[in-house]
């Protein structure tokens, strides 16, 4: 049904960033987040059942702190065996990865590899940056490995508002500043493109980008947490507004590759530890169906893909 498919309606992959409790904590200052706890068990068998009433494969970029602990791993093996893509979104999650040494990153993939393919039976060949942390080391390391596919870059001009902002308040020299040039990404990564492309790199091994995809021509977020912050103001607003974003990837021929996270599908009354959260005053049940609705909408105008699909489609072509 999928091929036949494939040559009426444009392509689009669905993605879910497996962010674990812990990780938000962390980020948050809260302590507690050394033991790590999880809500695997909790959003796994959801988000499952979810997409399999749609029918739907997409692909799951796991954690390697999290598949390195027992606790988690029935869920995270009812992922793969739901036969869903599994890809690697690096062992300590940490968001500054592109200012690790090769060795680093060596080390980071190369454990994330072993403990997820022990925890789930598959080795991934697609990657995601933890906060769409990047670097050229990365990106050749990455083809060395055999990758097929990145999927951290994130085309959108709100980083560098918020690293000049940071500027402003934090009185920084222009020695400083140099140095946190990257911090939050540069301006230029608004103009970088939504569709994918081969990068150019030294090793002799292809890695294709797909960048998360934002409002074509406006390059603001239509990821589906964003969706739904939106919709904790008003729902029809935040609906027309991705539906304004998907008429304009069909009209600029632009491959959607649509982003999603465990907390889409959480509500405040299922992880109170999490209420600082934006999006946490709504319920799961809100959540739900304000996420139905987003992929209905896609679905009806897309032909739904894991990424490593999408990569492969497109490395056909080029
Ligand atoms: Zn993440």
């Amino acid at each position: 049904m999928i091929k036949n498919n494939v040559k009426q309606k444009p392509i689009a992959s669905l993605s879910l960033d497996l962010d674990n409790q812990w990780s938000y904590m962390k980020i948050h200052g809260d302590s507690g987040w050394e033991n790590f706890p999880s809500y695997l068990d909790l959003v796994v068998p959801r988000f499952l059942d979810f997409f399999q009433k749609y029918n739907l494969k997409l692909t799951v970029f796991i954690v390697g702190q999290d598949a390195a602990l027992a606790k988690n791993h029935q869920a995270l093996k009812m992922i793969a065996d739901a036969g869903h893509e599994i890809g690697n979104h690096s062992f300590h999650h940490e968001p500054w990865l592109h200012l690790y040494s090769n060795e680093e990153i060596v080390q980071e993939l190369t454990l994330a590899e072993e403990h997820i393919a022990k925890a789930t039976g598959k080795r991934p060949i697609g990657f995601r940056g933890p906060g769409f942390s990047c670097s050229r080391s990365l990106l050749e390391i990455l083809a060395d490995r055999g990758y097929h596919y990145d999927a951290s870059t994130f085309p959108s001009f709100l980083g560098p508002l918020a690293r000049a902002y940071y500027f402003m308040t934090a009185k920084l020299s222009d020695a400083e500043k140099q140095q946190r040039k990257a911090l939050f990404g540069k301006f230029q990564d608004g103009f970088q493109p939504l569709n994918p492309y081969p990068w150019e790199l030294d090793s002799p091994s292809k890695l294709i980008e797909i960048p998360v995809t934002t409002m074509p021509i406006f390059k603001v977020p239509i990821h589906v947490s964003y969706i739904l912050y939106l919709s904790s103001f008003s729902t029809t607003l935040a609906l027309c507004y991705f539906q304004l974003a998907l008429m304009l990837c069909r009209l600029s021929g632009t491959q959607l590759s649509l982003l999603l996270h465990p907390l889409d599908f959480l509500g405040g009354d299922d992880v109170p530890a999490l209420a600082f959260f934006p999006a946490m005053n709504l319920t799961s049940a809100k959540k739900l169906d304000v996420v139905s609705q987003v992929i209905q909408l896609v679905s009806k105008q897309f032909t739904i893909l894991t990424m490593e699909e999408h990569a492969r489609i497109f490395a056909q072509k080029y």
